[in-house]
């Protein structure tokens, strides 16, 4: 019986040479540095920092948007991609085609801009299908309206042009579009930040049906802690292209390790009145990733910072305190100085 993860992520790293002009040598940015991570069905990862964090870079390695440049991404035990580019699945197929690629889909932020605004909602629910499988079109058309039901659309949306829906019906078609290959793993990029506060709580009340229904990993990508909060099984915070506190939700929340989580979690607001919550406050903007700082890349904004987290990069490592749910890269909970 094959155990492993439906996803593995193994020293996951994407880097880009940049060019600094004329007379100064290419740089390289290290968009993400050996992330190492595993997701199971049924359940979601969030992924949490600031713009430039490296979470969308993530998400385009899990969709094969982009190749790594070191490292390998597994589903259900096969490498679908490895660092030299290309698979080593040694000719297995996870069961869709091309590995990988039809099992993970991706939900944009944005949906006004992730529609086709000239076709139809029937069209571009088949697309997938017509381009994908060999299914007739009363097949593609009948399993069109099968998802546009699940996703909570009616029927005589099927002829309707995106401008006539509500953001909140726009991000549901989204959701049934990325769902039409029936994939397994599930990326979702800031979901429900462009939307109304009054439709948020109906789009994840509907993510979170799907995922039941069809038993699907979630790798949410999220800015805003209180969302994370309701949705996440596990919390995974990182920092300048890297993994910096990785652990089940409770656990982050409850008890944050890092000087960073600690910061990120001290800016969001609470629902009890009477907690009161010191209010950390980060000084500087992040490092540019062009020119990072040596060491821990926090260490320039951080309130723990001693001589030694200027000079060593920090590992991830299982917390001292003995929790075995999280691992923090932070010399200071290293040391039980945090
Ligand atoms: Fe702060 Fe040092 Fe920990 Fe980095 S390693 S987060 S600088 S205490």
């Amino acid at each position: 019986m094959n155990t492993a993860p439906l996803l593995q992520v193994e020293q996951l790293a994407l880097h880009y040479v940049v060019s600094r002009g004329l007379f100064k040598e290419a740089a390289t940015v290290k968009a993400l540095a050996r992330a190492d991570f595993c997701l199971r069905a049924g359940k979601t990862l969030a992924v949490v920092g600031e713009s430039g964090c490296g979470k969308s870079t993530l998400a385009r390695l899990l969709t094969r948007i982009e190749q790594p440049s070191a490292g390998r991404l597994l589903i259900d035990g096969v490498t679908v991609a490895s660092g030299g580019g290309g698979s080593e699945n040694g000719g297995r197929d996870t069961g869709n085609g091309d590995p990988g690629r039809q099992i993970v889909q991706m939900v944009f932020q944005d949906p006004y801009g992730s529609l086709n605004p000239r076709k139809k909602i029937g069209a571009t629910l088949e697309e997938p299908l017509l381009i994908n499988t060999s299914m007739s079109a009363a097949e593609r058309r009948e399993a069109a309206h099968e998802m546009m039901a699940k996703v909570g659309l009616r029927a005589e949306h099927y002829n309707r042009y995106p401008h006539m829906f509500s953001g909140g019906q726009r991000q549901r078609i989204a959701i049934a579009r990325a769902l039409m290959l029936r994939p397994r793993i599930v990326v979702l990029d800031e979901p429900v930040s462009a939307l109304d506060v009054s439709v948020r709580a109906q789009v994840l009340n509907l993510l979170a049906d799907l995922q039941e229904e069809f038993n699907l990993a979630y790798l949410f990508i999220s800015h805003d802690l209180s969302v994370v909060r309701h949705v996440a099984d596990e919390v995974m915070v990182m920092y300048l292209g890297r993994i910096v506190e990785h652990g089940a939700r409770d656990e982050v929340f409850t008890n944050p390790r890092h000087p960073y989580t600690r910061a990120l979690l001290s800016a969001t607001p609470v629902a009890d009145p009477q907690a009161r919550r010191e209010h950390i406050r980060l000084e500087g903007e992040l490092p540019s990733p062009l020119n990072p700082p040596p060491g821990c890349p926090f260490h320039p904004r951080c309130p723990h910072a001693e001589q030694r987290c200027r000079q060593e990069l920090p590992k991830i490592l299982p917390s001292a305190d003995g929790a075995a749910a999280v691992k923090v890269a932070c010399h200071a909970v290293e040391e039980g100085r945090l």
